[in-house]
């Protein structure tokens, strides 16, 4: 049987809180909540969504692991069609 990549912790399944504001970088994360910047474009806004997720699932995770993860995941839902829809 194969290692699994990460462990999900139970508190990690607690809901996050999502806000949208004008912020200096794509997106950011701390404690429970992440912000994004809703100014980007819908492939940027995914990826952004996606690399705040991974901190938020791995916090010890370098910068360099997350954005190979990120990219992973943002590839794959942006080929299968999955975009950011303005209600
Ligand atoms: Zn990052």
């Amino acid at each position: 049987m194969s290692k699994p990549i990460l462990t999900i912790y139970e508190e990690q399944l607690a809901p996050v809180k999502f806000r949208q504001r004008k912020l200096k970088v794509f997106g950011e994360q701390e404690d429970k909540r992440i912000a994004l910047d809703p100014r980007q474009d819908e492939e940027e806004y995914l990826d952004s969504l996606l690399h705040e997720m991974c901190h938020f699932l791995d916090p010890e995770a370098g910068e360099d692991v997350i954005r190979q993860r990120t990219a992973v995941l943002s590839f794959t839902l942006w080929a299968m069609g999955y975009r950011r829809v303005r209600l």
